[in-house]
Order: structure tokens, then sequence, then C-alpha cells
């Protein structure tokens, strides 16, 4: 890895790591998936050395709020962790992160790090100016849904009986 996409690595670790932590203020109530402790750490399910693909490192399921006893001392809490990854996100999302840890892919070039730093850049923005306490659906992604395994649609899915209730 050069340099230079070592280093829009680390920005975009960052900017990814602070909207998963503001994302589950809001999503977790700023608790540990795994132990309802104080969340300060954007934990992987999938480890970064279990699963180096960019694609596992920066998903927005593969990622969630822990406390750092968790994170860094009982291995993600694994257990407790993926019962919790599949209540806090509606679906077996356990089983479809399983299948794309398979995926195979090519390292990320310097364009798709500079894309996904703009877009979590204007996500994590977003997130900040959504008043406190307010628990929806994540913001909309175009460019990040593709990267994510494109399961976007599937959660709007689920959103939409409601919806189709008022028509009614
Ligand atoms: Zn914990």
């Amino acid at each position: 890895m050069s340099s230079d996409i070592r280093k829009l690595k680390k920005k975009l670790t960052k900017i990814f790591n602070e909207f998963i932590r503001v994302r589950d203020q809001k999503l977790q109530g700023g608790k540990c998936i795994s132990c309802n402790n104080l969340g300060t750490q954007a934990g992987h399910y999938y480890s970064t050395s279990q699963c180096p693909q960019p694609s596992m490192i920066f998903n927005e399921k593969n990622v969630n709020l822990q406390c750092a006893h968790c994170n860094c001392w009982l291995h993600g809490s694994i257990q407790d962790y993926s019962v919790a990854l599949n209540k806090k996100w509606g679906y077996n999302v356990v089983e479809e992160l399983a299948v794309q840890r398979t995926f195979k892919q090519n390292p990320w070039t310097r364009f798709e790090y500079e894309v996904m730093i703009k877009e979590y850049t204007k996500k994590l923005a977003e997130l900040k100016m959504q008043p406190a306490g307010v628990v929806n659906e994540m913001p909309k992604s175009k460019s990040g849904s593709s990267a994510h395994g494109g399961r976007v649609v599937e959660r709007q899915r689920i959103v939409r009986p409601r919806n189709g209730k008022k028509n009614a």
C-alpha cells in the first residue's frame, strides 16, 4: 500500500468511525452493542484482521458502537454482539455479513477512498444536524450503498408497509 493510499485510509477511518459513534448515540442510546455499558469505540463484528477488505472495514452494519472493554479484550464479545446485531438491523444481518466477507475484492484505489471520504463527511454532517435522540433510518446513500452490499433498498422495504396504510 502506497503512503498516499495509507493516508487516505487513515483519514477515512477517522471520519467513518466518528460517523458510527454519532449514529449509535441515536440508534443504541450511546451504549455498547455487546454489554450495554457506555460505548466509546467503533467496534468491528468481523475484525479488520479477519476481514481486511475495505468493504468490510467500512461497512455500516459490520461496525457498531462498543465499549473499550468489549472491543479490545473480549474480541468484540462476539456472542452478544451477533444477537444484538440481528436485533438492531431487523433481519439476519449476521448471515449477510458472513456471505459478504467471502467476496473477493481488489484493494481500493485513491479514487474509491476519496469518494468514500466525501460521502462520509457529508453523512456525518447530516447526522449531526438531526435533533438529539431522533432514531430513524440511515441517511440515504447512493455511492455508499454499493460499497456496503447495496442493502439500502432492503431497509426501505421494511419501512414501506407503514406508508402503505396511509394510502389504503
Ligand atoms: Zn461492552
